[in-house]
């Protein structure tokens, strides 16, 4: 017979935003459970890897909020600007922070690194459990409490909870098995993703250059060297990461121009095939969805995990606002609110990404036209250029305490 446990909440996902949420948890007094498929330490850990991460302000504020800023500040690098271009067309558009009245448009950090300070800081929580690597494999769901099966080389457990969080990434199962559909849309896109060492020093510039084949964003991470996010065909992905080193590096060149000199010391290149996905709810019984198990962004606009930690920092509102003595965290009215809450915010972010990756992709006459006029304009009207600085850096709509930089009490 497995063991049984107790929580309040079971969260299926150790990954950035399961991990967050748990720690940004710890001043309501609840007891949690993580559990986590793969080993921080793996070199297949499919969220902690070396992906560059830009955290937006309202990202930033939640870490404030929980104490972890200082800590994440200190291993990344400010975006003070943003350069957006496209090649072989002439308009170009610039974000500045200083126009935006904010130190930086958003934080630079490698997910590795950013895993670290996460995981030390949940090593630091009496009252959460982590169990990894573990999997949850099942869920009896009944109208008291849920319970988790997990699976382990120790054999299964059995976690008994009020309320389980799905934050198993964008194939989520557990999203599957409260039963909660999702659709998904192939870009059929793939990210390739490395670092290199520019003749210029990118001086807190971010780059996002629309080509024929697909995005390149370029952004400043430490010792002068810069983070790539390279879209491509996937035919194309793989001829470029079957390339040597030079190779490789005057391909990537060749894409991004001369803006910052020439490239060297290209580091380790990984792929990412990219879709969008969307869950067709957002909670079913005492189930709830956050992150990427809600909503699987293309990378274009750096959004999905800033979005994830603004679902986090609502439901941790709707949790905080209904706290009581023997409160139940997985009442329907709390998953309700917080469901209503974020439904808005995510709808947007899909159909500005969705949008941003249709309309940059179609080489349409008509299309090519507005591209530039969008970009020209947004550059002279002072008005869409702020909306759309202000819906990256997560400022717009009604925020959650943790996105304002409150914390819990
Ligand atoms: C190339 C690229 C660049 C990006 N850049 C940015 C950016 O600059 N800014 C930004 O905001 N976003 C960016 N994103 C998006 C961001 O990486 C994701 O939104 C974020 O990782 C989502 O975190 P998550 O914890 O929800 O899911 P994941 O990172 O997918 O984590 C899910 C976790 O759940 C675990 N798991 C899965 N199944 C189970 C199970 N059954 N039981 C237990 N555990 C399980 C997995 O091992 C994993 O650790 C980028 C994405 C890509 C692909």
């Amino acid at each position: 017979m497995a063991q049984r446990l107790d929580y309040d909440l079971v969260i299926a996902g150790g990954g950035m935003i399961g991990m967050s949420l748990a720690i940004a948890l710890d001043p309501l007094g609840l007891k949690v459970a993580v559990v986590e498929a793969v080993a921080r330490t793996e070199q297949q850990q499919p969220s902690f890897d070396e992906r560059s991460t830009a955290l937006s302000r309202s990202t930033q504020r939640t870490f404030e909020a929980i104490g972890l800023w200082p800590q994440i500040v200190a291993a990344s690098t400010p975006i003070r600007s943003i350069h957006v271009s496209e090649k072989g067309r002439f308009g170009f558009s610039h974000i500045d922070a200083a126009e935006q009245r904010v130190e930086a448009l958003g934080y630079v950090v490698i997910n590795r690194v950013l895993g670290s300070v996460l995981q030390d800081a949940l090593s630091r929580q009496d009252r959460v459990d982590l169990h990894c690597p573990a999997r949850i494999s099942s869920l009896e769901q009944a109208d008291e409490s849920v319970i988790a099966t997990l699976e382990s080389s120790a054999g299964s457990k059995r976690l008994r909870c009020r309320l389980l969080v799905a934050a198993d990434g964008a194939g989520s199962t557990v999203r599957e098995m409260l039963g909660i559909s999702a659709s998904k849309v192939d870009y059929e896109q793939v990210a390739v993703i490395g670092n290199v060492l520019p003749e210029k020093d990118p001086d807190h510039r971010a780059f996002e250059r629309f080509t024929h084949e697909g995005p390149l964003a370029l952004l400043p991470i430490a010792d002068n060297r810069a983070a790539f996010v390279w879209i491509l065909p996937p035919g194309r992905a793989k001829s470029v990461l079957q390339l040597d080193d030079r190779s490789f590096t005057n391909a990537l060149q060749d894409a991004f121009g001369q803006r910052l000199g020439a490239f060297s010391r290209v580091g380790q290149r990984a792929a990412y095939p990219l879709a969008l996905t969307r869950a067709n709810g957002l909670h079913s019984g005492r189930g709830v969805l956050v992150g990427n198990a809600a909503h699987g962004l293309h990378p274009v606009a750096a959004q999905g995990f800033n979005l994830g930690m603004r679902d986090i920092a609502a439901l941790c509102d709707c949790l905080l606002d209904a706290r009581r003595e023997n409160f139940d965290p997985g009442a329907m009215e709390i998953l309700e609110a917080y469901a209503a809450w974020r439904r808005d915010d995510q709808r947007k972010l899909v159909r500005f990404t969705d949008g941003l990756v249709r309309l940059f992709g179609d080489e349409r006459r008509s299309l090519r036209l507005l591209r530039n006029i969008g970009m020209l304009g947004f550059d002279l009207v002072p008005g869409v250029r702020s909306l759309f600085a202000r819906h990256t850096m997560g400022l717009a709509g009604r925020l959650p305490r943790l996105s304002r930089g409150v914390p819990l009490k």
